[in-house]
């Protein structure tokens, strides 16, 4: 089987499927005007050009996939969604990341479907505050929604919590509280400048430095990382059974450990998420005779990959909110 591997001998295990850019959430980082169609309408990708579109990265050794959006879970299609990929045995882990709302209703499904796990978004543990900055008044049933993923049998999950300054800086004592008994891995992403989100970025952001030295200095110690895991710096401590995660796209070497590619809601590769534009595959998943061209297209376009991104230089490449490309 061919691999992966781009200029930089970075390998790449990992891919990142956007469903959908539809979100019915307005989290003030991401899309604080709640969604907004694009002029033209737009079809993301079918049931059957999913599948296809995973098949080639699994025959490119992808080991695991995201499913990501906007709200994944806004597909009526998503469980077949699941299963289609599962469908291709190589992917042995198939994660979600939600916002959270269909999770109480539907976790069930999933799982039968094949979802092996799950990442939810919570950026306050104060129902108030998680209503401010969501726009929707749901925190209770968002946990509800992570206390029935324990309740069908997922043994972890993981919850993405947005790092800033006003919002939630002050209250990890809260959020380790909260990870205590629960098998929760808890992390916390720095904030990302966006095209839409500048001033916001100027207001809030802080880096997950500070958070590394406190956890340290009460006693958290940081693991190590496998080859298809994100990329999230992972800290236990032997007093609580839930871990810290600390996601820190702004930190010194951060792309020498990526090993993800991305695909938008509407077919096309993005080899970084802070890249330039994406290429198309669309035209080359209408039919399964397709797969072999497929496969070449996505390994000679990945020869183009950056060793880095341009953040620092306040470059965020096209990339105008998150919910575009699936964060
Ligand atoms: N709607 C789903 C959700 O919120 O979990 C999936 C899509 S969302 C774009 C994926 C992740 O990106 C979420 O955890 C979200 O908090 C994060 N995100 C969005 N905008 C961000 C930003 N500007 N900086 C850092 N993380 C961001
Ligand atoms: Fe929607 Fe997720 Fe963006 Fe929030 S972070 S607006 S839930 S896509």
């Amino acid at each position: 089987m061919q691999q992966l591997i781009d200029a930089f001998e970075r390998k790449f295990y990992y891919l990142r499927l956007s469903i959908t850019d539809v979100c019915n959430f307005r989290c003030t980082y991401c899309l604080p005007n709640g969604y907004q169609p694009h002029g033209s309408p737009r079809s993301f990708l079918s049931l059957d050009e999913i599948r296809r579109v995973t098949r080639a990265f699994a025959q490119l050794g992808t080991e695991k996939v995201r499913l990501t959006g906007g709200e994944p879970s806004l597909r009526r299609d998503f469980t077949e969604i699941i299963a289609a990929v599962r469908e291709n045995t190589a992917i042995r882990t198939l994660a979600v990341t939600t916002n959270g709302y269909r999770l109480a209703r539907d976790v069930a499904n999933w799982q039968a479907a094949g979802l092996t796990d799950i990442n939810v978004s919570v950026d306050s543990l104060d129902a108030r505050q998680f209503h401010a900055i969501t726009g929707q008044d749901k925190f209770r049933q968002v946990m509800a929604g992570i206390d029935a993923a324990f309740s069908v049998g997922y043994r972890k999950v993981k919850v993405n919590t947005v790092l800033m300054r006003e919002a939630n800086l002050h209250q990890l004592p809260q959020f380790l509280d909260w990870i205590k008994s629960r098998p929760i891995q808890l992390r916390f992403i720095e904030l990302m400048q966006t095209g839409q989100g500048e001033a916001l970025f100027h207001q809030q952001h802080v880096s997950g430095a500070l958070l590394r030295q406190q956890l340290l200095q009460q006693g958290w110690q940081q693991g190590t990382r496998s080859r298809s895991d994100g990329p999230a710096q992972v800290f236990s401590h032997p007093d609580y059974q839930g871990e810290i995660g600390l996601i820190m796209p702004y930190e010194k070497d951060f792309c020498a450990s990526c090993n993800r590619l991305r695909v938008s809601a509407v077919g096309d590769l993005h080899l970084c998420l802070f890249g330039e534009q994406g290429l198309t595959l669309r035209d080359l998943l209408a039919d399964d005779s397709q797969l072999e061209q497929l496969k070449m297209r996505i390994y000679s376009s990945l020869q183009a990959k950056k060793q880095t991104h341009f953040l620092h230089q306040g470059n965020s490449g096209i990339t105008q909110n998150l919910s575009f490309i699936g964060g």
